[in-house]
């Protein structure tokens, strides 16, 4: 990536920045005693959250609840006074923006479903340019990093340095237990190229249901991210929108207060040893694994090229199958689950085509000339 992300760590610009940050409220706000009852709650607990609630809500079909509009930012704003709490809601135009600048919101975030769209991150992104605003950030629905990276991109070069992404989760078409399938390798990937970017999940819009809620977002704290959003309504059953997945501020306790939070490193010099001499058995293993996989696209090259000169063809589904079924059998017998056996011989075999195809393609190109 050329451009260079220049984001501000949460300590600048949090007044409180404890780990996990939290980012807590209904999924939309409804009425002022909802807005305000379900503030003091959340402020009780824990006065340095952020407070959420939509205002505007992008509903997939017309006709059901699509948000309170603009006087629930005057129910947020008596929400903020009450309680300390700083606010945010989710914008999608340009008018939001103003309104919610009107009305004194402390943070906006762009949703999934605009973050899909980079003529309206674009958008979004002129309409910031000179204001100091937090802006989040969520995953696009579809599981497209750089779409991700890109709307990150076009809102900091408007000159917004309080960002934060926020990782909610993918739509996808495979069965799966979670609302929005969290493809952890997506944000860890995100973290790997904008490692400044702070980052937090929601885990409210990954679950789809209460159940699922603890064992996420320990994995998201597990994979050191900053924080956490949880939609939290005083009568999630009685929600307009996402009623299934909201909990109620005394569940939120009760959530927090089980999620175990690990730093990152120790000072512990048995624990560092130990991690060391482990992390040196890992570094070995994979210069061996670099080594076979070397060793196995040299083979390729050589069948590349007999397979060019007896004129077959690089791709044969029938031994592909069969590699993959065998694999999958001595994997599962050595403890390797079978997505990952996939995963692996997937890329592995994508490899020896090119490899195949590279090899037959420059055979051909020396016979023409001859
Ligand atoms: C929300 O936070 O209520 C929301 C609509 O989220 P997303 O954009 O992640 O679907
Ligand atoms: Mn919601």
């Amino acid at each position: 990536m050329s451009w260079n992300l220049e984001t501000l760590p949460l300590t600048d610009w949090l007044p409180n920045s404890e780990k996990p940050l939290l980012i807590a409220g209904p999924c939309s706000a409804e009425s002022e005693k909802q807005v305000v009852e379900t503030a003091k709650h959340i402020a009780k607990y824990f006065p340095h959250a952020i407070y959420r609630a939509g205002i505007w809500k992008p509903r997939t079909r017309p006709g059901s609840f699509e948000g309170i509009g603009e006087i629930g930012l005057e129910w947020l704003a008596t929400a903020k006074q009450e309680t300390g709490l700083l606010t945010s809601t989710e914008i999608a135009t340009p008018e939001h923006l103003d309104k919610c600048l009107k009305n004194n919101v402390d943070a906006v975030w762009i949703g999934a479903r605009t973050v899909a769209n980079p003529f309206s991150v674009q958008i979004l992104a002129d309409a910031l340019k000179g204001i100091d605003i937090p802006v989040f950030i969520k995953n696009p629905i579809n599981l497209d990093l750089e779409l991700w990276l890109g709307a990150i991109e076009r809102i900091n070069r408007a000159g917004i340095k309080k960002i934060i992404a926020i990782h909610r989760g993918f739509q996808s078409i495979k069965q799966s237990e979670y609302r929005n399938h969290p493809h952890w390798e997506i944000p860890i990937h995100l973290k790997t190229k904008a490692t400044n970017i702070p980052l937090i999940c929601d885990v409210s819009h990954i679950s789809g249901t209460p159940d699922l809620l603890h064992q996420t977002a320990q994995k998201a704290m597990d994979l050191n991210m900053d924080g956490l959003m949880i939609e939290t309504h005083i009568n999630p059953k009685a929600a307009l929108s996402d009623a299934e997945q909201q909990i109620t501020p005394k569940q939120l306790v009760s959530l927090v207060s089980k999620i175990i939070v690990r730093t990152e490193n120790s000072e512990d010099i048995f624990f560092k040893n130990r991690l060391e001499e482990l992390r040196s058995q890992i570094d070995n293993l994979d210069a061996e694994l670099l080594n076979l996989l070397s060793r196995r696209m040299t083979i390729s090259k050589k069948i590349g090229s007999y397979k060019e000169e007896n004129s077959v063809t690089i791709l044969q589904i029938r031994r592909w199958k069969k590699i993959l079924k065998t694999q999958k059998e001595i994997g599962f017998l050595a403890g390797l689950s079978e997505e990952f056996i996939q995963k692996i011989f997937d890329n592995i075999h994508d490899e020896s085509i090119r490899v195949q195809n590279e090899v037959m393609n420059k055979n051909t190109i020396k016979k023409n000339k001859v």
